[in-house]
């Protein structure tokens, strides 16, 4: 799950991060109010969406009176702001952050992830801060300084003096640098986040470490015990079908390929994303059903389906464990007659009750292409995507 950087400023201030003084803001009248409110002489207008990469699409101007953060919070409220990260089709802005301006000196990168193979949190941090640091990562990827934190004894005092020193940050800042990082970690920690970045961190013209810029991602697996952070959830910064797709409990994942792909179990919706790419195809969706999967279920996916104006022939994928094959059967022949399938679809089934679950499919009077196995199936679905 994500969040608006106003909410993960708040989330980090309360671990000892310092962040400007800022205010979330509905309306350019809000807007112009707090920033009266908050005083000083220079606000940042800030787009608030779920992407990175505002600042070069316009959606973060400083502004050195009250009129122009006017003139800016009406820019940039309800725009369309494209980013490397929204993609062509942008984002609308619909909240915006007031912050204090401040005078920066210099800027730098860390960020925290979970890092599998270690099973540890990774700092990383770099002199070169404000870019993107998947652009540093690849072409100057000895600029960024990695430091891997023992889950026990957290991040040391002279871990994170260390990585100040080797980023650049001078000395009379290494003291604010420490307890930054320490509260980022202890935030990350305690949150369950699975990525919190501040780019940039800032060195201030008069020597003060503060985060400029915040982003946290959180672990859904682990949110049934962050219920404050759930409450966080914007929905108009998510893809409303992904949002159906969640209510019903299905992991749907829209994508650019034309064929759609049914299948229980994430691993093997993987596996067959891959064999329909090994074949010459593309698959237009990612659908993981689960383990359980009702009839009613199985229409909700084949509706959320059949929403892409692109598809042009659906795969059912099913290893009939725990669910069984007959149960699927009836759910794809009552979603095939509710929703007035106009595609081809093609059936792999294995496993329990797999006879009877053909069966069920070869009586139901429905253009059904059968498959044997999943080289079968994925090769008559791409044919059949050629051909409708
Ligand atoms: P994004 O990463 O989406 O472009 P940032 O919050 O990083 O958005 O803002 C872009 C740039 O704007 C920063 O790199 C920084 O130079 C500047 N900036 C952001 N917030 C402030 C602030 N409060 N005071 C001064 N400059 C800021
Ligand atoms: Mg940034």
């Amino acid at each position: 799950m994500k969040i608006h950087e106003y909410q993960a400023k708040d989330i980090l201030r309360q671990y000892g991060v310092v962040t400007p003084f800022g205010t979330a803001c509905f309306s350019v009248d809000d807007a112009i109010k707090a920033a009266q409110e908050m005083g000083g002489n220079v606000w940042v207008v800030k787009a608030q969406i779920y992407a990175g990469g505002r600042g070069k699409g316009g959606g973060v101007k400083v502004a050195k009176s009250l009129n122009e953060v006017r003139q800016f919070a009406g820019e940039i409220l309800n725009m369309k702001l494209v980013t490397h990260q929204t993609g062509p089709e942008g984002q609308i802005v619909r909240r915006l952050f007031i912050e204090q301006g401040v005078s920066i000196a210099k800027e730098y990168y860390v960020g925290m992830v979970v890092d599998r193979s270690s099973q540890r949190v990774c700092l990383m941090a770099s002199s070169e801060g404000g870019m993107e640091i998947e652009q540093v990562a690849t072409d100057t990827p000895e600029k960024i300084h990695k430091v891997f934190i023992d889950p026990v004894s957290g991040l040391t005092d002279q871990q994170a003096t260390k990585v100040a020193t080797k980023i650049g940050i001078p000395e009379q800042g290494h003291n604010e640098a420490r307890v930054l990082l320490q509260g980022l970690y202890q935030a990350f920690d305690q949150t369950d986040a699975s990525l919190a970045e501040i780019n940039p961190l800032a060195l201030t013209t008069d020597n003060h470490v503060i985060a400029l810029d915040a982003k946290m991602n959180f672990d859904d697996n682990a949110l049934f015990r962050h219920p404050e952070i759930v409450a966080l959830r914007d929905l108009d910064e998510e893809d409303p079908i992904e949002i159906e797709a969640s209510e019903h409990d299905l992991s749907y994942i829209p994508l650019d390929g034309n064929i759609g792909c049914l299948v229980n179990g994430a691993g093997l919706a993987m596996a067959t994303m891959d064999i329909i790419k090994l074949y010459g195809g593309n698959p237009a969706n990612f659908l993981d059903v689960g383990g359980g999967a009702t009839a009613e279920k199985v229409t909700e996916a084949f509706k959320l389906m059949l929403r892409n104006p692109s598809l042009q022939a659906i795969l059912v994928n099913i290893f009939g464990g725990i669910m069984k094959c007959d149960v699927i059967a009836e759910g794809v022949v009552m979603a095939a007659r509710e929703v007035q399938l106009t595609v081809p679809l093609i059936v792999r089934l294995e496993g329990t009750n797999v006879k009877l679950g053909k069966q069920i499919l070869a009586e139901s009077g429905l253009t059904i292409i059968s498959a044997d196995n999943m080289a079968d199936a994925a090769q008559k679905a791409v044919t059949a995507a050629a051909r409708s």
